[in-house]
């Protein structure tokens, strides 16, 4: 088994949702008591959220840069930044590494087109919806992503940063993110991307009034798949 190197910490609500979801899928695939090699390095996120506001994306990908080189120098197989956000500067980082980067983008991507959905709706934060950076990223794969109107960016990054990120999930917050899917069903969205890594807290993809995708889940599965690669799904493996 490889080991899975995690940047985290933006949030660590959500690396948290990682770990366990990595560590749940090589159970399920081994077997017994088996659990994902893992090595995280978690972030001070206030440092990041610093540098997100005051657009110093080349400063942020040279500090998650440099988690990554300790990463790969600790033993990691692969990397994730644990964040779609920061997938913004998913490329320079990959370029100071020599293990894959596994690209949230990408996965997510791979497994809409497998299920056939091409106008997903992207709930996301700000920077993801707004920068061009994800749809780009999208469109290489032939999607189309749908965002919301600029009051429901406003809610959907608000509820992101002032709750998910800080640990509380709020009902009434559910309410406003379904009432945003169903405008864009309305508008002719054909599913939903979970496009932050914090949603899945409040949003159960399986439970919506479009096809649901998460993109942690995504993501986290892929590491496994990459992590097991030519293994069989036996514990004697
Ligand atoms: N975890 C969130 C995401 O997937 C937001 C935190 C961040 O800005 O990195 O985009």
């Amino acid at each position: 088994m490889q080991m899975i190197g995690l940047i985290g910490g933006m949030s660590f609500e959500s690396s948290a949702v990682y770990y366990r979801l990595v560590n749940k899928a090589v159970r399920a695939r081994l077997g017994g008591l088996s659990s994902a090699e893992v090595i995280l390095h978690s972030v001070n996120f206030e440092e990041i959220v610093a540098l997100q506001k005051a657009g110093l994306w080349d400063a942020a990908a040279d500090r998650l840069a440099r988690a990554a080189e300790g990463l790969e120098r600790a033993g990691a197989g692969c990397v994730l930044i644990c964040t779609n956000t920061m997938h913004l500067v998913a490329e320079p980082v990959a370029s100071r590494i020599s293990v894959p980067l596994i690209n949230i983008i990408d996965e997510t991507a791979t497994v809409l087109a497998d299920r056939g959905a091409k106008r997903p709706l992207l709930l996301a934060t700000r920077y993801t919806m707004e920068h061009g950076f994800y749809a780009e990223r999208m469109r290489r794969h032939g999607i189309e992503v749908m965002v919301p109107d600029a009051d429901g960016r406003t809610v959907t990054h608000d509820i992101i940063f002032s709750e998910l990120c800080a640990g509380e999930v709020r009902p009434q917050s559910r309410e406003k993110l379904i009432t945003i899917i169903e405008k864009a069903k309305a508008e002719g969205a054909d599913s939903v991307i979970l496009g932050c890594t914090e949603i899945c807290l409040i949003l159960d993809p399986d439970n919506l009034p479009l096809p649901g995708f998460d993109s942690t889940t995504i993501h986290a599965d892929a590491a496994v798949e990459f992590a097991l690669a030519g293994m069989s799904n036996t514990l004697a493996a």
